[in-house]
């Protein structure tokens, strides 16, 4: 186990209780301020370490960086050095934040200009995303879709427990936590026509997902095996894969998504490295048929985190869903080795969502889709109103945390608000 997951460790920077940013994280994103441009930093507690600073003051003397590694627009060069390496700088990191470590922490100097409080930060997005692909891997989420528009007594398609299904998403329109989103536009097909119509999106829906990025780049014609995937991810974020359910039904056969789901995607701006969630891991659910054995693996590789949907805002918010990523029947590694088991290469930034992550229970759907049953089981906010899908001014919030032994591994909030379609 890293030293740097010690759930003892403390560090000399506040950290608020319940923060998604205990010096047990680390995570890494690109943020920039009134005076910086944007550049490489970590969270810790309610504040941002500068690690170009860090970096040109020497307190990563002896790691072999590359130099201006983090004076850069988007994490990917640094990524690009490999988990093991990664890993080595978080380590350094967790070090000099140690309450017994003085290197930084009695540098007054030095102190005030590596640490910035977040509220004078505006997180940018973290990687330049090569190719985005979208899984469908929560056996929950596959049963109620093909409950509710197929058959129930077959709801999930014959390939379904044989492989994990995907699809090549858009990556122009994958937008960082914040950035407002207008209602889609498109063709719909009321039920009462024979023909089409032009129309704003009238089932706009969210959809609960983490995603997780990739580290390198793997030569055409090679694939990565279950055992060797994890070598490849770097870390996740929160993925709110924005959906116009009414478009969809519409436009999806016979070759699949299109522009219900191409105009937006939002993810949390701190990527949570799997080296921070490696004390989270369990076992997935029991996978019946057997696989063959390019899906095969050995070990625990799911990992318990926490999830939640909120729509509002401050003492508004409701809690509409809460799940958690450990329902994945299909696993990070077997997404990766069916990915490449044809020669597809990856390339490092890629990113690739979990699909909804629903639970058992209807408390735990990750779409509105499910959680309304299609728009015939409406559900009730705080402030008294009505939900069937997304209405424009609605604020949608991904949160998550893996939780142990009183260390919280958290994500940030990954949030967009809706405005009306222009
Ligand atoms: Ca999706």
């Amino acid at each position: 186990m890293s030293k740097a997951n010690n759930p003892k460790l403390k560090s000399w920077v506040e950290v608020p209780n319940g923060s998604d940013f205990p010096i047990q994280n680390l995570p890494f994103g690109i943020f920039k301020t009134q005076y910086l441009t944007a550049v490489a930093g970590v969270a810790i507690g309610n504040h941002v370490l500068d690690l170009v600073y860090l970096y040109e003051k020497g307190f990563f003397d002896g790691l072999g960086l590359p130099p201006g590694i983090f004076n850069q627009e988007y994490l990917n060069p640094f990524i690009g050095l490999g988990r093991k390496k990664c890993g080595e700088v978080r380590e350094r990191i967790s070090e000099l934040l140690r309450i017994d470590n003085d290197e930084l922490q009695d540098n007054v100097a030095a102190r005030e200009l590596a640490l910035i409080p977040m509220e004078e930060v505006e997180m940018r997005m973290p990687i330049q995303i090569p190719n985005y692909t979208d899984f469908y891997s929560s056996e929950e989420h596959a049963t109620n879709v093909g409950t509710m528009f197929r058959d129930p007594k077959n709801a999930l398609l014959p390939n379904w427990k044989h492989l994990p299904v995907g699809y090549h998403g858009r990556t122009s329109s994958i937008v960082i936590s914040g950035t407002p989103i207008h209602r889609p536009k498109g063709q719909i097909k009321p039920l009462d026509s024979e023909v089409p119509v032009f129309s704003p999106c009238k089932k706009l829906d969210f959809e609960l997902e983490m995603a997780f990025i990739t580290c390198a780049n793997t030569a055409l014609g090679s694939s990565v095996s279950t055992k060797e995937a994890e070598d490849n991810i770097f870390g996740m974020v929160l993925f709110n894969d924005w959906s116009a359910r009414d478009m969809q039904t519409w436009e999806y056969v016979p070759l699949g998504p299109f522009l219900a789901k191409n105009f937006a995607s939002t993810i949390s701006p701190w990527i949570v490295t799997m080296d921070a969630l490696e004390p989270f891991r369990v076992d997935g659910p029991k996978q019946n048929p057997k696989v063959l054995p390019y899906l095969t693996y050995e070990g625990k590789k799911n990992y318990d985190i926490g999830l939640e949907v909120i729509i509002g805002e401050g003492k508004n918010e409701t809690v509409v869903s809460k799940s958690n990523f450990k329902y994945m029947y299909w696993n990070m590694c077997q997404q990766l080795a069916h990915h490449t088991v044809n020669g597809c290469n990856l390339q490092v930034g890629d990113m690739y969502g979990s699909g909804t992550i629903s639970g058992p229970e209807k408390g735990s759907f990750g779409s509105m889709l499910e959680i309304t049953w299609n728009g015939k089981d409406p559900i009730k906010l705080k402030d008294g109103s009505e939900r069937k899908f997304i209405e424009d001014g609605d604020m949608v919030t991904l949160r998550g945390a893996a939780e142990r032994d009183g260390v919280r591994i958290g994500f940030g909030d990954c949030s967009g608000k809706i405005l009306p379609a222009i």
